[in-house]
């Protein structure tokens, strides 16, 4: 009998899915954990807080209530329409119920987006640092990233001149994350304006605005460039309900776009898995209707944990780091640090530093280069003031014993 490596049949699609070092460096930490060291992992944005109670209670009433069964493709009728009037009340968005396609989480309705509007070559302008999944998905949908880098001296934000002179006749979407995982960076309403303006002047660029992080903003105002002037049909505007409402495991996310594009997302959610589950979207009308006391105290709770890492940061010869208006990461610039030594062992890139931050001194961060940003890392601080406490220390003594 030939032998037989299963491994041999992958095609390269299955290599462009991968998110790297988010998940090597939590489950590394996870791993020395195990093996009974003492590790204070940053590594993954996911609110430690419970799920507010009137949410919870409102899936268990749409349970009992038999709502147990698949729903719509694109969403059940009524949260579609809340999501309409929530689109309109806070961002002042104008989707109607048939142009929001809800999804398994946001990241299904980024990969929904992307594979209804991108096909091979399509390229794609991507605002590093950038969240992790928009490059791996806009690869398996065969289109080709774009990178534009701003750093700490930018405030992370790439200027609108810098975007139009990197738009080509292939350009057909331009992805903004704003506040940003992982800087945190908010675009004022000046800013958005001057982006429009140069998507306005293309025939066939839209722009999809991942606002996930729009209830975490701490200095600032969100604003949605959606609803600007001449902005509707040309924005796909993204949001969901894991990082706001403290509802990561139960995936619900959407969509908002031309009727057109809605459609087409919907078939391409129908492709790989059924409607969003029913007593979730129950939850979830009950999260945008319901008091928002949990949502404010959450948000409080996160400036509270940022004024702690940015004076920890701060502190460290040799890191350098902006203000953080919004969301609960800290991107630090550490290139600085590349090139030094800790004893025998050089640290040369951000991956070197992180692993040896957590090998040596049991603090688990990621190293930047997933997002687009080799000279950085990212540190979560989606965990408590006492986890933070004790990594700012541990990484203070690191930076400190560097030569
Ligand atoms: N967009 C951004 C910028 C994120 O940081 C994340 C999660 O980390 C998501 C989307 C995905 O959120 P969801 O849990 O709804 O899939």
């Amino acid at each position: 009998m030939t032998s037989f490596d299963p491994a041999s049949l992958l095609v390269a699609r299955s290599q462009a899915a991968d998110e790297g070092p988010i998940i090597r460096m939590s489950q590394r930490a996870r791993e020395l954990r195990a093996g009974g060291m003492d590790v204070v992992s940053l590594t993954l944005g996911e609110p430690d807080f419970d799920t507010p109670d009137n949410i919870q209670a409102a899936a268990t009433a749409a349970m009992q209530a038999g709502l147990t069964h698949y729903s719509p493709v694109m969403g059940i009728p009524e949260l579609r329409a809340a999501l309409s009037r929530k689109l309109k009340q806070e961002n002042g968005l104008d989707y109607g119920p048939q142009e929001i396609c809800l999804a398994n989480g946001a990241k299904q309705a980024i990969a929904n987006a992307i594979l209804s509007i991108i096909g091979e070559g399509d390229e794609v302008i991507m605002l590093a640092p950038f969240w992790v999944s928009y490059e791996i998905t806009v690869r398996f949908a065969g289109g080709k990233p774009v990178v534009l880098t701003a750093g700490v001296d930018e405030n992370y934000k790439v200027p609108a001149s810098r975007i139009a002179a990197a738009v080509t006749p292939r350009t057909k979407l331009i992805i903004l994350n704003s506040p940003s995982n992982p800087s945190g960076a908010v675009w004022t309403a000046a800013e958005l304006a001057g982006l429009a303006a140069l998507v306005r002047a293309h025939p066939r660029l839209m722009v999809m605005s991942d606002e996930i992080y729009e209830y975490i903003i701490f200095e600032g105002q969100m604003a949605s460039i959606g609803a600007l002037p001449g902005m509707r049909e040309r924005t796909i505007t993204v949001n969901g309900f894991s990082k706001g409402f403290a509802m990561t495991g139960w995936r619900l996310g959407y969509a908002a776009a031309p009727e057109p594009i809605a459609r087409a997302m919907g078939r391409m959610q129908s492709m790989v898995s059924a409607g969003a589950n029913q007593f979730v979207q129950r939850a979830a009308i009950a999260a945008l209707e319901g008091p928002r006391d949990a949502v404010e105290a959450m948000r409080e709770a996160y400036r509270r944990r940022r004024d702690l890492v940015l004076a920890g940061l701060r502190a460290l010869p040799g890191v350098r780091i902006g203000d953080i208006p919004a969301t609960f990461y800290a991107f630090p610039d550490v290139s600085g640090l590349l090139g030094r030594k800790a004893g025998n062992h050089l640290i040369d890139t951000a991956d070197s530093l992180c692993d040896w931050l957590l090998d040596a001194h049991g603090v688990a961060t990621v190293p930047g280069n997933a997002f687009g940003a080799p000279g950085s890392i990212r540190l979560s601080f989606a965990c408590g003031e006492a986890d933070i406490a004790k990594a700012m220390a541990r990484i203070r003594e690191a930076v400190n014993s560097l030569c």
